[in-house]
């Protein structure tokens, strides 16, 4: 398929947190970008989704995922997870690193070992688009010992992300600092686990102290993932440093709604990213960024639009990413979805606002229709969608 128009929107979301919803009714993607927004009515389009006034939003960006290779992860021995994730709406997945590849042996890792493996992941999971997702794999687990000549390779295979989870901060501070600066030379951003240890019993121990002069780009799950830092470290981290937070399905619920909540009232959502943690001990979550949204707009009292956004938007920009805005010359990863039968939920943003899960029936990714026509992990929206292609009658937007 060349060219897509999507009519009749109901709701539209940028994903873009200044401006997070439009008066928009139209959009045009050609081939895997967007565009047009509300183009002229005479356009005519390979294909047309009459959308029957349901809403359009980015696909969802996971900002944090522990693939291993492919569809399979090994944690929750589970198969084809990321294109279950994809009918939930997420169509952007950022590796956290890859470390539940079976028999690693995080203590005896070394800097060789590392490197290859973000960079065998980055050239398989990271290169194919798995059920039309695409994941940016190859993030490395940093660990002592590392040359400026491991960041080269990092940077030849294209990774985006680097993570401090074993490595021991508090000792080795210089070292941390110089990994930060190769990194930010190369365009890899930083992301560092915070909280208490995880699942592995090994990852170290992080709160505002390592946080503060660290300055990494984005905060790990800093509600907890799953153990949060203390209440008064969370205060200070919001407080007293600027970097990227990230809320995770992992964490503890309570510490979220403290974050969530002292980010809101101090004006600084843009800081907010989120992602699912998983697959891991939290488990496998299809749905996790669509509940994300629903949890930090129905509890702790975000805007809908802006809940989109954060999920969307935000976390690709604190990653370096271009998706997660719908704007012309952006790719054309966005869903189509519409308030599920019974929710209490007049559209899209009430329905969130309530907490009720939006039904998806469409997702487009790089272009492609991925998901079409129902999701097989939402109930089906309460609107009625018509897609015509090759010749169909689209009435007032013509299918050629
Ligand atoms: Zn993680």
């Amino acid at each position: 398929m060349s060219s897509l128009l999507i009519k009749n929107i109901g709701e539209f979301f940028t994903g873009d947190i200044d401006r997070p919803q439009a008066a928009v009714t139209s959009l045009l993607i050609d081939g895997a970008v967007i565009a047009a927004l509300d183009p002229p009515p005479e356009t005519r389009a390979d294909a047309v989704l009459d959308a029957g006034g349901s809403a359009v939003l980015p696909g969802l960006v996971d900002g944090h995922v522990h693939p291993v290779f492919g569809e399979w992860t090994p944690t929750q021995d589970t198969i084809g997870w990321i294109g279950n994730y994809l009918h939930g709406g997420t169509t952007t997945f950022i590796s956290a690193c890859e470390l539940h590849v079976p028999g690693l042996d995080y203590e005896n890792l070394t800097p060789d070992l590392v490197t290859s493996l973000a960079v065998v992941t980055a050239a398989t999971t990271g290169r194919v688009r798995w059920s039309g997702a695409r994941v940016h794999a190859g993030t490395v687990i940093l660990v002592p010992g590392m040359t400026e000549a491991h960041f080269d390779r990092l940077a030849e295979a294209k990774s985006i992300l680097a993570k401090f989870i074993f490595f021991p901060l508090a000792a080795r501070r210089d070292e941390a600092l110089r990994y930060t600066q190769w990194c930010r030379a190369r365009g890899i951003r930083t992301k560092v686990h915070t909280g208490g240890v995880s699942r592995s019993g090994l990852s170290q121990i992080c709160g505002y102290d390592v946080l503060s002069w660290l300055q990494p780009d984005v905060a790990a799950h800093v509600s907890g993932g799953p153990i949060p830092m203390s209440d008064g470290d969370l205060d200070r981290v919001i407080d007293d440093t600027a970097f990227a937070l990230e809320i995770c399905s992992s964490g503890n619920d309570r510490s979220t709604h403290r974050a969530v909540n002292r980010l809101r009232a101090k004006g600084q959502l843009k800081r907010l990213t989120l992602g699912t943690d998983t697959p891991g001990g939290t488990g496998v979550i299809p749905r996790g960024m669509l509940r994300n949204i629903c949890a930090i707009a129905s509890v702790c009292g975000v805007p809908p639009a802006q809940a989109i956004a954060v999920a969307t938007g935000n976390t690709a920009r604190a990653h370096g990413l271009d998706v997660g805005i719908l704007a012309p010359g952006r790719p054309a990863d966005l869903v189509v979805c519409g308030p599920v039968e019974g929710s209490a939920g007049s559209s899209i943003a009430d329905a969130i606002a309530h907490g009720d899960l939006p039904g998806i029936a469409y997702v487009v990714a790089g272009g492609a229709i991925v998901v079409s026509g129902r999701s097989r992990q939402t109930p089906p929206p309460r609107h009625t969608l018509m897609f015509s292609c090759c010749g169909g009658h689209a009435g007032g937007f013509a299918a050629t």
